[in-house]
């Protein structure tokens, strides 16, 4: 019952092995993954790999804030006219990276809000990036989403959650499922593994960001979705529970946050 709820199989780093890589993630139990597309030029490719293994990969269409500079109100009908396509779960990722990202953060602001309002108007749930910008991303959430979501219990998930503790228990208030990955297998991640269990299983849901983030064991190496089992392995001894269980409610609440 592992799923995967974030990955960049599309990155060139699996154009070596990208059928193999699927393959085995399937042979490590996973029942699917859902593909994030972080640009418009990437949106086509990330339908056509969900085309190619229907039913175990889905698709999110966003903008990342790396390319918040492509912005363009036309986004909206484009995303609306995709939400129908096999495979579309989700838009995003979309949001805000005040760490690494060279577009400045006014553009970046103005890139997220009109993803949200077109992932609103489209009836998608929305993956969030945010890195070091939780300042003003819990602002927006606030604002933007201050009803409980129309459908199930999630109006998208923060993904690789790296906020604080009180930050975990307000989005997850705020009707936001957290992504744990990778780094919550990193031995001096303490806070990061006390935030997530404050915040309650019930809103946690597992991804690799494959290539990116792997775990401990392959620190340096590509990560791919297979991997999702130590994290899954890692959250079951912060709970306390079985790794079936663990598998279990996390996959139940991927459901949720995706529809599926
Ligand atoms: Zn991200
Ligand atoms: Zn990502």
């Amino acid at each position: 019952m592992l799923f995967d709820t974030h990955v960049h199989l599309i990155d060139p780093r699996f154009d070596e092995d990208r059928a193999a890589v699927v393959a085995r993630a399937r042979a490590a139990g996973l029942s699917g993954v859902v593909e994030i597309a972080d640009s418009p030029a990437d949106w086509d490719r990330a339908l056509a790999l969900a085309a190619e293994h229907p039913g175990f990969v889905r698709c999110a269409l966003g903008l990342h804030p790396y390319h918040a500079d492509e912005w363009r109100p036309g986004l909206a009908a484009e995303l609306a006219a995709r939400a129908k396509s096999p495979g579309v779960v989700a838009a995003g990722e979309v949001g805000l990276d005040y760490a690494k990202c060279e577009v400045p953060r006014p553009r970046q602001k103005e890139a997220f809000l009109g993803m949200l309002a077109a992932a609103s108007a489209a009836g998608l749930p929305v993956v969030i990036h945010c890195r070091d910008a939780y300042a003003d991303l819990m602002p927006i959430l606030r604002e933007r989403f201050p009803a409980r979501p129309a459908v199930g219990r999630f109006h998208g998930v923060v993904h690789c959650f790296s906020g604080t503790a009180e930050e975990a228990v307000e989005c997850a208030a705020l009707g936001f499922a957290l992504g744990a990955d990778g780094p919550v297998t990193y031995p001096k991640n303490d806070a990061l593994r006390a935030a997530l269990k404050g915040a309650g299983l019930a809103a946690l849901v597992l991804e690799t960001d494959s290539p990116w983030l792997p775990p401990q064991a392959k620190r340096g190496k590509r990560c791919e979705p297979a991997d999702v089992a130590d994290v899954a392995a890692r959250l079951a001894e912060v709970f306390g529970l079985p790794e079936k269980e663990l598998a279990r409610v996390t996959f139940g609440n991927a459901r949720e946050l995706y529809r599926l």
